[in-house]
């Protein structure tokens, strides 16, 4: 990695405040925890010629608790949320989600603000800049073809934040704050299908909170990696889900990993009302498969993302089931 170029830093105290910041550069970044885009910056992959630091805005700080939910501002950090003992009572997949980021230093330093908005990921993008020159660079960034798929004129970087999932099977909405107003929209429409522009935020919106309905059901987040004390997702599945006895009333399934953005796995109403048997399990183990397209963007087989991942996911629902 390099040594950091020169910018200029801003430290504002109100979203106000980062939104005018924001708007005075194209190469401008917001920063919260810095723990994925410092890294980017100095492998030459992400300009910046001014950083937004978000840390003293105290408003993006607090975790709330009311009748419509729960409520985390963006800034609140990994550690804060993985150590929170309502969090872990109330919304586990969240709590088990937050606790599988990186290593214990990220997560006092990082956000869930910058886990939702970090940089999809590839085994040809995440390099140094002389890696990257010597194979051309690639499509994402200064190339011109796409190593993975090289027919292809589109990126497949995989998204790889561990907590996205679990909020969306959670059920989670978002605020989002930008120059022309503030707005609020289900988590899943935060992202796009393409490695490249990964999400929707106009230029210069941020992400001000997280939302989540008030607690119920059973949820869990299941994570496949190499290194178990410190690695991103090679796949991750979360599970929310409602029994009525010892039938299901209610049930998301959310993934990250395998493609460019995470996803919730549409048609699992099939299984409402079954027993979580064999069967159902196997059923929706299909609904992962179809809907997943993990590609060589690691060095791990695609084939065997693919299996782990369906594998992931009836093992964590049989789990839930039986709780
Ligand atoms: C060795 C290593 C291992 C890692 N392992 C994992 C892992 O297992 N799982 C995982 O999910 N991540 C992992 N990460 C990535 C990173 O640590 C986490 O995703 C972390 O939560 C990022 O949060 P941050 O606050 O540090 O984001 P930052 O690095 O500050 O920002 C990340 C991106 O989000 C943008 N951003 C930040 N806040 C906002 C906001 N409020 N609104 C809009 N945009 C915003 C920034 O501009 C930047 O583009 C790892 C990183 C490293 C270095
Ligand atoms: S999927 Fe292709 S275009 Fe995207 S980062 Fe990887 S090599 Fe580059």
């Amino acid at each position: 990695m390099d040594v950091l170029p020169e910018f200029r830093l801003h430290r504002p105290t109100t979203v106000a405040e980062a939104l005018a910041a924001r708007g005075q550069g194209a190469e401008a970044r917001y920063i919260a925890g810095g723990t994925d885009l410092l890294a980017n910056v100095r492998r030459g992959l992400t300009p910046a010629s001014a950083l937004i630091d978000l840390s003293a805005i105290a408003e993006l700080r607090q975790i709330e608790r009311d009748a419509a939910g729960l409520h985390i501002g963006a800034g609140v950090t990994l550690a804060e949320i993985a150590e929170d003992a309502a969090i872990a009572a109330d919304y586990p997949a969240l709590s088990q989600a937050a606790a599988s980021v990186a290593a214990p230093a990220h997560r006092e330093a990082g956000t869930i603000g910058g886990n939702l908005c970090l940089d999809t990921r590839c085994y040809f993008y995440n390099q140094s800049d002389w890696w990257r020159q010597s194979n051309d660079f690639c499509l994402k960034y200064r190339g011109e073809i796409c190593h993975v798929v090289p027919t292809s004129k589109r990126c497949y970087a995989a998204y790889s934040g561990d907590t996205a999932p679990a909020l969306m099977a959670l059920g989670a909405e978002i605020d989002v704050a930008g120059p022309d107003g503030g707005r609020r929209l289900d988590l899943a429409d935060l992202f796009n299908d393409d490695g490249i522009d990964y999400l929707t935020l106009a230029p210069g919106e941020l992400v001000s909170a997280i939302h989540l309905p008030p607690a119920g059901g059973r949820s869990g987040y299941e994570k496949l990696r190499i290194r178990r004390s410190i690695d991103f997702p090679l796949a991750g599945v979360a599970v929310w889900l409602e029994m009525d006895g010892d039938k299901v009333a209610a049930l998301r399934i959310a993934l990250t990993g395998t493609n460019a953005r995470p996803l919730v796995v549409e048609g699992t109403d099939v299984a409402i009302g079954q027993t979580l048997d064999d069967d159902s399990v196997a059923t929706l183990g299909k609904l992962v498969q179809k809907q997943i397209s993990p590609v060589h963007t690691t060095t791990t087989q695609p084939q065997y993302r693919r299996r782990a991942v369906t594998a992931l996911s009836g093992r964590l629902l049989r789990r839930l089931a039986a709780t």
